[in-house]
């Protein structure tokens, strides 16, 4: 391709919202066969809301979240703001709740939080920090992780005093044209794989939803790196969406890294191709741009 070429291309995307940082990355991509995604922000809409809570032991439901909502004020993570959010929904209608303050805060990367809270150590998080902090999750919680999972749910457990006294089930649709894009990837024989941090339960069945076969859950930043390299390693011209911080490694990694433009800031410096309007069909425009200016037939 002619240097005029490469810029009336990235002019293009430009224009479309997808923007591409210099000749090399337009370049790339027509190379690309391979796409790892991440889950929560990238498939899914990122916005997750709690959809259900039960109880299993006797603790009104509005008392219930103003503890776990205190342990969760300070978390940034999108499960925190739904715990919150609904914790104010459910007082709405009283103007003078005063909610119980946190001390000692913890936030455990990709596990959940913990905080004191009027004495009582309060944990809220996945199964690994519950296992961390050696409290019992029975059976039956177990059953209602693995019913939320199968929803496509993710079920956020919750300790009071070292007891599991809830399960809070958040739900994070997926994209309406998520499905769509990875079934026209794969017409353009491109291999559609997803990373998350997210449970392997809620990742199968949101997987299913879009149509990916390849799936690594409970993947810590480092291990969506790891995958990365193994499909370099493995031949693959391999680009990377994600929208996170802990996306931003992997996005460095992938011969291309694509940034969801809603996404944090980190994760949009350290990609190649920013897709501005946070569509996931502008996945396939900035392949199919780079395969317009870069294959030639004669
Ligand atoms: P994702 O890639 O889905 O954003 P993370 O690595 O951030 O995953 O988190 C992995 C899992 O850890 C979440 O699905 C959730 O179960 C748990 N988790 C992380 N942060 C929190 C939090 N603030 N409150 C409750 N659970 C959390
Ligand atoms: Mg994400």
């Amino acid at each position: 391709a002619t240097p005029t070429a490469v810029m009336v291309a990235t002019g293009v995307g430009a224009s479309q919202g997808v923007l591409i940082k210099g000749a090399e990355a337009l370049e790339t991509a027509h190379k690309v066969n391979c796409i790892v995604f991440d889950k929560t922000g990238t498939l899914t809409i990122g916005k997750p809301v709690v959809v259900n809570t039960k109880l299993l032991q006797s603790i009104a439901v509005r008392d219930f979240y103003d503890l776990v909502a205190a342990a969760e004020t300070n978390s940034e993570h999108p499960i925190a703001k739904a715990i919150v959010e609904h914790s104010k929904k459910i007082r709405v209608d009283e103007e003078k709740h005063v909610r119980p303050e946190a001390r000692d805060f913890v936030s455990i990367t990709g596990h959940g939080v913990k905080a004191t809270i009027e004495n009582k150590e309060i944990i809220v998080g996945n199964r690994s920090i519950m296992l961390d902090h050696k409290i019992q999750v029975p059976d039956n919680v177990k059953d209602l992780l693995l019913e939320a999972e199968a929803r496509a749910e993710t079920g956020i457990l919750v300790s009071i005093s070292g007891q599991v006294v809830g399960v809070v089930s958040i739900s994070d649709p997926v994209k309406p044209g998520a499905r769509n894009v990875i079934s026209i990837l794969k017409s353009m024989n491109i291999r559609s794989i997803m990373v998350t941090g997210d449970n392997w339960g809620t990742a199968n069945s949101i997987a299913k939803q879009v149509g990916i076969e390849t799936v690594v859950a409970e993947a810590k930043p480092d291990q969506k790196v790891g995958k990365v390299k193994e499909l370099q390693a493995n031949g693959s011209t391999v680009a990377m969406v994600g929208d996170g911080i802990n996306d931003s490694p992997a996005l460095a990694a992938a011969d291309i890294g694509m940034a969801i433009g809603a996404g944090t800031d980190i994760a949009i410096e350290a990609a190649d191709i920013v897709l501005m309007k946070s569509n996931l069909e502008d996945v396939v425009i900035a392949i199919d741009l780079s395969r317009k200016t870069f294959t030639r037939i004669c």
